[in-house]
This record gives C-alpha cells, sequence and structure tokens, in this order.
C-alpha cells in the first residue's frame, strides 16, 4: 500500500502505485488542457526579491514525460531554462570522483568491478597513493571530490574510508585543497553514516541504480546489495545518522525509464515527507561501456532526446534539487544538458584506481568509459565560453548551511547571493593558480562583468576586496 511516509521501501516506492501513475499519465498524454494547467503550476513565482517555485509530483511530472506533443516539448524545455536561470543562474559546479578500491563482494551485472569478473586487476590505494592522486587533482584546480569505493568488508571496510577522507582533507598542496569530499559508497548501518558525518562529509550519494524491486534482484544476483529494501532505505539511515544531504540516482538503460522517473520522484517526496528535506542531489548516469560491460546488453537504453527530456523534467519536479552529470556523457550532450538544469559536472575524471597519477588514461582499472576526456582546463574555458560560470564553491556545508537550513535559502532563491560571488571568487583562484594564459584571459573578462551583476552593493565591495586579495596570494574566501 502506498505511503510516502513509510519508512519501508516497498510502500514509499510501491510498485502498484508506479504502474497507477504510468497508466494516469498515458491517458492524459494529450490532454492539454490538464498538461498546460500543470506546467502553468510549476512556473516560478516571483515576490519581490524572492522567488519561488512549487515542483511537481511524480503523477504531473509523468504525464508531462509521457506527453510527446512538439509544442509541448519546447514549453518544457523553456520552463525549465527558466527554472535553471531563477535558482542557479549561469553557474555550474565541478568536482571529480576519486576511485580508492575496485575490491568488491556484489554481482552487480552492468559493472565491471562485479566479482565474478576474475580478470580485472583488483586495487586498493594506500594512503600514500591517496595522497599522490590527491595532490595530482588539487594540481589541476580540483576543490570537491566524490570518493568511490567497491563494498568489501574486509579490504574497504568503513575504517579505511574514514581513513581516507582523513588523509583527504589534510594535504594541502601549494594552493591546493579539497574543500568538500562526497561520498559514493554502499549503502551501511546508521553508525557508519554517523562516523561519516563526524569526518566531515559533504553529501552522501548513492544510486538506487533500479526502483523495479524484480529488475534489481536479478540486477543484483548476489551480494549484501541483492538486499533491495537495505538499500532502498540507505537514505534514512544516512538522515537518522545525521547526515543531512543525500544524493539519488538511476542508471538509466536497467529498467524502463518512465518507471524509474517516477520512482525517483516517489523517492524525493519520500524524504521530503519523513524529514522535510528532500534529496540534495540527482544523479543521471547511463549505462556505458567498460570492461565485460556491453551496454547494448541491456534492452531500455535511452536516446540523447528522451535524456534531454528527463532532465528537463527533473529540473521542473524538484527545483531545488542539484542536478549531476558525468564524464559518461559527450561534450555536445552535457552542453544542451547544461542549459535543461544541470547544475553539476564533472570535469577531467579517471574512473579508475589510481588513474590520476598517471600519464595516460589507465583503462585496466575503469569502471566506465569516459566520453569527455578533456583537461580541466580545457572545460572551464569551455564553460565559459558557453556562458557558464564555472564554480568550485564549496561554502555551504562548511558555513553550516546544509539539510533544512540549505532548503530555506534555496526555496526562497536566496542562496544566489552566496553561489554567485563565491562562484566568481573560487574561479578566480583557480585562474591564477591553475588556468592556462587564454582560459585565464577568458576568465578575467568573465569576472570584471559579472561583478557588476551582484545586486547588493555591500557584497559587491566585500567581494572586489576577496578578488584583490586572491591577487596578492590569499585563498580560501567565502560567503
Ligand atoms: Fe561493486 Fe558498486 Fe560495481 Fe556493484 S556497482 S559491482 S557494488 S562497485
Ligand atoms: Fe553550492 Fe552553497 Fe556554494 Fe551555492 S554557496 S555553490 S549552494 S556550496
Amino acid at each position: 500500500m502506498y505511503n510516502p511516509k513509510s519508512m519501508k521501501a516497498e510502500e514509499f516506492i510501491d510498485h502498484d502505485e508506479v504502474l497507477r501513475t504510468l497508466e494516469y499519465a498515458e491517458k492524459n498524454k494529450n490532454n492539454f488542457e490538464l498538461i498546460n494547467k500543470i506546467l502553468d503550476k510549476a512556473r516560478p513565482i516571483r515576490d519581490g526579491k524572492q522567488v519561488h517555485c512549487c515542483g511537481l509530483t511524480h503523477e504531473e511530472a509523468s504525464v508531462l514525460l509521457e506527453c510527446d506533443d512538439k509544442m509541448i516539448l519546447n514549453k518544457i524545455y523553456n520552463l525549465a531554462e527558466e527554472i535553471k536561470e531563477a535558482f542557479y543562474g549561469d553557474r555550474i559546479v565541478i568536482f571529480a570522483p576519486l576511485y580508492l578500491s575496485n575490491y568488491c563482494v556484489n554481482g552487480c551485472i552492468y559493472c565491471p568491478y562485479h566479482n565474478q569478473n576474475k580478470h580485472i586487476p583488483r586495487k586498493k590505494l594506500t594512503q600514500e597513493e591517496v595522497k599522490a592522486e590527491v595532490i595530482a587533482l588539487q594540481d589541476m584546480g580540483h576543490k570537491r571530490l566524490a570518493i568511490e569505493s567497491g563494498e568489501d568488508p574486509i579490504n574497504n571496510p568503513i575504517e579505511y574510508i574514514l581513513e581516507c577522507i582523513k588523509t583527504i582533507y589534510s594535504i594541502k598542496h601549494k594552493n591546493g585543497a579539497i574543500r568538500r569530499v562526497n561520498v559514493n559508497i554502499a549503502a551501511t548501518t546508521v553508525e557508519n553514516y554517523r562516523k561519516l558525518k563526524e569526518a566531515g562529509i559533504g553529501t552522501y550519494i548513492l544510486f538506487q541504480e533500479t526502483y523495479h524491486k524484480e529488475s534489481y534482484e536479478k540486477l543484483h544476483p548476489t551480494g549484501p546489495k541483492h538486499n533491495y529494501a537495505y538499500h532502498t532505505e540507505a537514505m534514512d539511515r544516512a538522515m537518522e545518522g545525521g547526515i543531512d544531504d543525500v544524493g539519488l540516482g538511476v542508471l538509466f538503460g536497467l529498467e524502463r525509464y518512465k518507471y524509474e522517473f517516477a520512482a525517483l520522484l516517489m523517492h524525493a517526496e519520500h524524504l521530503e515527507a519523513v524529514h522535510g528535506v528532500g534529496p540534495h542531489t540527482i544523479s543521471v548516469p547511463r549505462v556505458k561501456k567498460a570492461d565485460d560491460i556491453d551496454p547494448t546488453a541491456f534492452d531500455n537504453g535511452i536516446d540523447d532526446e528522451t535524456f534531454a527530456k528527463i532532465v528537463a523534467l527533473t529540473r521542473i519536479a524538484v527545483p531545488y534539487t542539484g542536478i549531476i552529470i558525468s564524464t559518461r556523457e559527450t561534450e555536445t550532450v552535457r552542453e544542451k544538458l547544461l542549459k535543461l538544469g544541470v547544475s553539476q559536472v564533472s570535469g577531467a575524471s579517471r574512473t579508475s584506481v589510481g588513474g590520476y597519477t598517471q600519464e595516460e588514461r589507465p583503462k585496466d582499472t575503469e569502471q566506465f568509459d569516459v566520453s569527455d576526456q578533456r583537461t580541466l582546463d580545457e572545460v572551464v574555458k569551455w564553460l565559459m565560453e558557453q556562458g557558464h560560470i564555472p564554480s568550485f564553491c564549496t561554502a555551504c556545508y562548511r558555513e553550516g548551511r546544509t539539510g533544512d537550513r540549505f532548503m530555506s535559502l534555496c526555496k526562497t532563491g536566496q542562496i544566489q547571493n552566496c553561489c554567485h560571488p563565491n562562484a566568481l571568487i573560487t574561479l578566480k583562484e583557480f585562474l591564477m593558480d591553475y588556468a592556462s594564459a587564454e582560459t585565464k584571459s577568458v576568465g578575467e573578462k568573465l569576472i570584471a562583468k559579472e561583478i557588476n551583476n551582484v545586486p547588493n552593493e555591500k557584497v559587491r565591495e566585500i567581494l572586489k576586496n576577496n578578488l584583490k586579495e586572491i591577487e596578492m596570494g590569499n585563498r580560501d574566501f567565502r560567503f
């Protein structure tokens, strides 16, 4: 029985409710009166300096997803752009994944780290190697990492993850520093989530892979991840352990995308109903080629157009949730999606264990093929040329703006007063310390122009001072 407030996975992601939603969407896909009403409801409303958006329910968003009318599709794209602009402006936050270990006891059939894969080299970084990887990442200009690890209680216990986090935060190489570590590790206990919180992590990210229980169990035939309920209820345990910011995601291609989309929004509604805070981020990966993995073996692959529609509707349905896109996607796909609602991208990623310290991109332990292989400098320059402001900001969790405190600032649009100047400060640091001459020239012009777009005079003056301080060699200013 569907109940968004239930703590049981099969009740807040109720299979029958998903099917009922899809049936309702199919029935109403040409009900233009209803569709236009839904679009109107989702529009940002300005009230003085504040802006509000009420988002959409899983049922409403599913109707829009089902509709394939060209005019409606254009309206969806325009509305997604409008919401993106209202809450995120032109900023795009940049991060990099750091793979710690590919030892894994699970049998996920879409991932080359599954434990039946006997020919892939297994590797786990020592603390010295973590240090070397972090220095390499700092030397590119990264400030925000997402650490990744397989599930293996013997090789990668929670103590190992905690030790790595401590090492990462301790390294200050030249002007470099990793200021936010997000964590993408297997579902675990409340006690372990509490330890991660104490270690100072940013967001806890866990991809659901698929919300369809039967498919989930087939795709995860062995290992602890086989337990659908334990995996799906992980975010509730993370929040119980004190982690305020959690990141959801599905791996598109495993199941029918309409099912996944409705269920993903139901998960977001559940978090809001129970904890009063929806997901901090949603990631939208698609199945990719990798060692012993052929994406065509999964028959639910989605084309670029459908993918763009999913991203746009996610932006409309959960306007306060960041959307993350990785280097799994090509430059062309990323370019389109940035406009439609994506707020975070990875740059210059290496998806192998120990990949950043190697000259050539190592292939042997890669989790998936990286489609966008540009350097961070190239990605930063490209973003600016596309009209975006690349941001290395990590201010919120360091200022205690997490969970409901963050959401209340976000829901009134006030967070922009921090995001925009912080983007310029962190971009300036990048230009001073890591950028090529060409990128620096594009960036300095952008900063000079953007200073004038800071509406509050006092903030503008502080920002100008901070930028001067950065030129004099000082670092780490934030609003
Ligand atoms: Fe292990 Fe994660 Fe890969 Fe599954 S997806 S095999 S849990 S690393
Ligand atoms: Fe993100 Fe907060 Fe920085 Fe804005 S100010 S970019 S919400 S960390």
